[in-house]
């Protein structure tokens, strides 16, 4: 899902969450992590590119279309949510976090199930590891 969606859809859902009388930190942090989560997408390019620029990190993704080779991008993994939601078992922040890196990803699933391109995000890096050569 394009980042500007991934903005309207967190401050939607934040103002939502602030209207049930969550602290108005904790909303700024669910909407954050809403949106940071795709940093591993710039990380993704800057490891295969060796590339700093965001604006060309951007196109490049963008060209790659909605049919691709999976990618694995290490922050929408389900061992990287466990690991944020074991976290979240000591503190208000990372419960946050949490919240906000899971509506993301349902987001970001809902679109792909809409797309019929599930298969071109590997969900786990354990199956990563396993399988590596067959990714983009
Ligand atoms: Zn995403």
């Amino acid at each position: 899902m394009l980042p500007k969606y991934h903005l309207i859809l967190g401050i939607i859902f934040s103002l939502i969450l602030y209207l049930f009388q969550i602290n108005l930190f904790y909303c700024f942090i669910f909407l954050l992590s809403s949106i940071f989560i795709d940093f591993d997408h710039y990380l993704f390019y800057f490891i295969r590119k060796k590339d700093l620029n965001l604006r060309r990190a951007y196109i490049w993704h963008k060209s790659l279309g909605t049919h691709h080779k999976p990618i694995m991008q290490i922050f929408h993994t389900l061992e990287f949510l466990l690991l944020i939601s074991v976290l979240a078992f000591f503190s208000n922040l990372f419960l946050f976090i949490f919240f906000g890196m899971l509506f993301h990803s349902l987001t970001d699933i809902i679109e792909m199930i809409h797309n019929k391109n599930l298969y071109t995000r590997e969900f786990s890096f354990i199956n990563y590891l396993r399988r590596r050569k067959k990714y983009l």
